[in-house]
C-alpha cells in the first residue's frame, strides 16, 4: 500500500492494508494536536517509512505485515459495511495477493519471493454475487495475474457468467500461465482492460529482472489473447541490462503484436530489488522525481534521452504498426486525440 505525502515527504506504508494501516490511524487518532513528525511516526511503527529528501534516502523500516488469513478477513461486498460501486459501476473482486515471480523492479516481492495466497473459490464466488447485487457491472479482478490459480480464476470466471451478459472484467494476464482450460475460462468474459507484462525482450535486461518472456512463446500467447480482448502490452524504459537498441528492438517487436503497447520509465521503489541494489548494480536515479532511474550501465543518459525522444517521435507522420496504441506513463503517443478546446 502506498501512503500520502506528509510534511511535504513521501511516506509508505508497508504491507497488507487490514494488518498495516488500523495502527497507523490508531496512532493518528492518539496525536493530541493531529501532528506527527514522519521520524516520530516511523520511530513508533515498524511498517512505515519515509523519504528524507535532504538525506537522499528512506528513514524507518518499512516492514511488510501480513495478515494470518486471507479467508478469514471481513468481506467487501457484504454486510453493514459493504462497499459501493465506484464511477463506471466498477468494483474489485480480490482474487489472490502475492506473485510467483519477484521482478526486480516490483515490490509485490515484498511479500517474498514467490509466495502467494489465495482467498478460495467460496469466497471469491459470493463477493462476485454480491457486488453484483450492490450494482458492480465492471469488475476488477485483483490478483498479480487473475490467470495463476486455476481455482481462483474458476470461481470468478463461473461466477461472473452466471450473472448474465452485461459485465466487463479487467485484470492482469500471465502469457506463461495461459493453457487451454485458462484460456477456456477467460474467452467469454467481456475484457474491458486486460494488462499484459513484458517489460523487455533484451536478454540482460531480463536477466537482471528476473524475469524472461521468450519473444516466440509471449507472441503465440498475444496472439490467442486478440481473438477475444486487446492486451495492454507494458514495457520499461531504463531497465538494468538494457541498452539503446535494446530498447528500440523490444518496442519494435510489441508494435508488431495486435495490442495496445504502455512505457514507463524505471523508477525505483521501496523494497525493490534495484533500490537495495542500485549502487553495486550503478544505477543513477533522480529521487526528487520518485526516484525516476537516469541512466544504468550501458544505457547513458543522454541515450535513455535519445530513446524517449524515438519514442515520442513514433506518434508523428503516418502509423505503419499492427499495435493500435502506444502510451508513455500514461499519455498517449498514438493515437493523437484532438485537443478539446
Ligand atoms: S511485476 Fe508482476 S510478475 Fe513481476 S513480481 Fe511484480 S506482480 Fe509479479
Amino acid at each position: 500500500m502506498r501512503g500520502a505525502p506528509c510534511h511535504g515527504r513521501l511516506m509508505l506504508c508497508a504491507g497488507e492494508v487490514e494488518a498495516a494501516v488500523p495502527p497507523l490511524l490508531g496512532a493518528l487518532a492518539s496525536s493530541r494536536s493531529g501532528h506527527w513528525e514522519p521520524s516520530t511516526l516511523c520511530a513508533a511503527l515498524p511498517q512505515l517509512t519515509s523519504f528524507d529528501h535532504a538525506a537522499g534516502r528512506w528513514e524507518g523500516q518499512g516492514l511488510y505485515v501480513r495478515v494470518p488469513d486471507l479467508k478469514e478477513l471481513p468481506r467487501i461486498w457484504s454486510g453493514p459495511n459493504a462497499a459501493t460501486p465506484a464511477e463506471g459501476k466498477a468494483g474489485w473482486i480480490e482474487l489472490s495477493r502475492g506473485c510467483r515471480y519477484s521482478c526486480s523492479f516490483c515490490i509485490v516481492c515484498s511479500m517474498k519471493a514467490g509466495e502467494f495466497s489465495a482467498f478460495g473459490s467460496e469466497v471469491i464466488a459470493s463477493e462476485v454475487v454480491d457486488a453484483y447485487g450492490r450494482g458492480v457491472r465492471s469488475f476488477g479482478l485483483l490478483a498479480a495475474a487473475t490467470n495463476y490459480d486455476k481455482g481462483s480464476l474458476g470461481a470468478a470466471c463461473s461466477a461472473i457468467k452466471g450473472l448474465g451478459g452485461d459485465v466487463g472484467v479487467s485484470g492482469t494476464i500471465h502469457v506463461n500461465y495461459l493453457d487451454q482450460e485458462r484460456l477456456a475460462l477467460i474467452r467469454d468474459l467481456r475484457w474491458e482492460t486486460m494488462i499484459v507484462g513484458l517489460q523487455t525482450i533484451t536478454p540482460e535486461a531480463q536477466r537482471l529482472m528476473k524475469r524472461a518472456e521468450q519473444p516466440d512463446s509471449f507472441g503465440q500467447g498475444i496472439e490467442q489473447l486478440a481473438t477475444f480482448a486487446t492486451p495492454e502490452v507494458e514495457l520499461i524504459l531504463g531497465l538494468p541490462g538494457d541498452t539503446l537498441e535494446g530498447f528500440k528492438r523490444s518496442i519494435n517487436f510489441a508494435l508488431g503484436l495486435p495490442i495496445s503497447v504502455s512505457v514507463y520509465r524505471l523508477r525505483l521503489d521501496p523494497w525493490s530489488r534495484y533500490l537495495e541494489k542500485m549502487e553495486p548494480m550503478g544505477i543513477e536515479a533522480d529521487f526528487h522525481n520518485l526516484g525516476r532511474v537516469l541512466s544504468v550501465p550501458g544505457f547513458s543518459a543522454t541515450e535513455i534521452d535519445e530513446a524517449e525522444a524515438w519514442l515520442l517521435g513514433l506518434g508523428s507522420g503516418q502509423w505503419k504498426y499492427r499495435a493500435s496504441r502506444i502510451m508513455y506513463d500514461g499519455r498517449e503517443i498514438w493515437p493523437k486525440r484532438e485537443r478539446r478546446k
